[in-house]
């Protein structure tokens, strides 16, 4: 799984407490991915943050 955040992100902060080992929020106060690869361990939880995240920011395939 590869995930993306887009330039939609509100920085809500749901997905970095949904996943707060593949989400941080960056000193501009929006979220971003450690690493746009996502493993399988993760791939989950990774998938539940885009799933609620309010603005569909987070782009994963
Ligand atoms: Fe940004 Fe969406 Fe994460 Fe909220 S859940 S911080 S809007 S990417």
């Amino acid at each position: 799984m590869e995930v993306h955040v887009n330039g939609s992100c509100i920085g809500c902060g749901l997905c970095v407490s949904t996943c707060p080992n593949e989400f941080f929020m960056t000193d501009g106060g929006t979220a971003a991915a450690f690493s746009p690869e996502v493993g399988s361990d993760l791939a989950g939880q990774v998938q539940a943050a885009a799933d609620s995240c309010p603005v569909s920011a987070i782009e994963v395939r």
